[in-house]
């Protein structure tokens, strides 16, 4: 069976290559993929994208026809999944996050455990940082079976990159029947991060200093990390609420002419939006989880933003898995549902 894909649908990015990648070599349906990031300024296979299609076709022994750097499209005939050691360079200050976005589904599928190591961006702009991914998304995944380390062994902040990150993935266990996330308990910890690499002190101070003037956050709240090692400068602000339920991570990246306050307010900002919303999942982590709910084929999650990355995962996910996802609105945010389809839904009262 052949999946097509318009690689122009709803976000029009990088998320809907990849997560077509991962569903092709899971369900084994040959994808086809066309106009791929159609949406933006520089369409076709950036670097970053075209290192998370060899990636895919690795574990996968997939035959690929169109992967080459400006590809606009792509033919992937996924073969059988293979667990092992993996080694991939993105040769950029790409993310390395968004390559494992894309072949961590794929092994979770796999016989037996696997060891990845990606080198590129460890903490990027538009992508989950290392991080998020550690302190939010690996955690929340494990209550429903998908287990899964990484470490970061160096930072890579873009544009000089040089970072590494290591992963270990588990097989799935087929643990959950549901992937549920409802509540999110009472805010036990809050923390501010401050990641300074090869920049003046008083970026951090001053970071430090608007998030003190938050009110929100405590002097022994706030950690400033120097960055050693990294070759090129970075600066990121990180607030970490963890919840009983679920921990949720915010970011903002400093770069050239963005003054060292607005990256702590954009941080604070997101954060507080978040916990006054009473919802559980924020809305990158909701996005993020969009797939495993497709693969466990039944579950809730309630999020207080629904972005178009999310309502594009959706999309691209019913057309390889026989899920339906319904959306609705509700005070503080949206509410998913994801149900296995068993007949085929138009004409009947799947919903009612
Ligand atoms: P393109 O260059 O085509 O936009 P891309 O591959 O770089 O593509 P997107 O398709 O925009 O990126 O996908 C970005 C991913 O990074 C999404 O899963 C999104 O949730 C995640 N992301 C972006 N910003 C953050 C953030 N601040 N925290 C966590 N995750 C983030």
């Amino acid at each position: 069976m052949t999946v097509y894909v318009d690689g122009r649908i709803g976000e029009g990015g990088g998320q809907v290559l990849r997560t077509s990648l991962s569903l092709s070599a899971i369900t084994g349906k040959e994808l086809i993929i066309e106009h791929i990031r159609g949406k933006r300024k520089k369409p076709g296979l950036r670097r970053q994208h075209l290192v998370s299609v060899k990636a895919a076709a690795a574990v996968c022994k997939a035959r690929v026809t169109g992967d080459e750097l400006n590809s606009e499209r792509l033919i992937f005939k996924p073969g059988i999944i293979h667990p092992g050691n993996y080694y991939f360079s993105i040769g950029t200050a790409g993310s390395c996050c968004l390559v494992l976005q894309t072949i961590l589904p794929i092994l979770f599928y796999g016989y037996s455990s696997s060891t990845v190591i990606v080198e590129g961006g460890t903490h990027n702009p538009m992508a989950p940082t290392v991080d998020f991914i550690v302190n939010s998304f690996l955690p929340t995944i494990a209550r429903f079976g998908f287990h899964a380390s990484v470490e970061l062994l160096s930072y890579g902040f873009y544009p000089a990159g040089g970072g590494k990150i290591k992963a270990k993935i588990r097989p799935y266990q087929n643990a959950a029947r549901k992937v549920e996330i409802i509540s999110r308990g009472e805010l036990i910890e809050k923390k501010g991060n401050i990641l300074l690499s090869r920049l003046p002190e008083h970026i951090a101070e001053r970071e430090k200093k608007t998030l003190l003037e938050t009110g929100w956050l405590r002097d022994n709240e706030i950690e400033i990390i120097h960055v050693k090692n990294s070759p090129g400068p970075g600066n990121v602000v990180t607030v970490t609420l963890r919840y009983e339920d679920i921990s949720c991570v915010f970011q903002s990246i400093g770069k050239r002419g963005k003054k060292a306050e607005k990256v702590a307010i954009e941080a604070y900002r997101a954060a507080i939006s978040h916990h006054e919303s009473k919802m559980p999942v924020e809305n990158h982590l909701t996005d993020q989880l969009l797939i495993y709910l497709g693969l466990v084929s039944e579950g809730v999650i309630l999020t207080s933003e629904l972005s178009l990355h999310s309502r594009t995962n959706v999309e691209v996910i019913e057309k390889f898995l026989p899920v339906k996802f319904k959306v609705t609105e509700m005070t503080g945010g949206w509410q998913i549902n994801c149900k296995k389809l068993t007949f085929h839904p138009i004409n009947s009262d799947f919903w009612s």
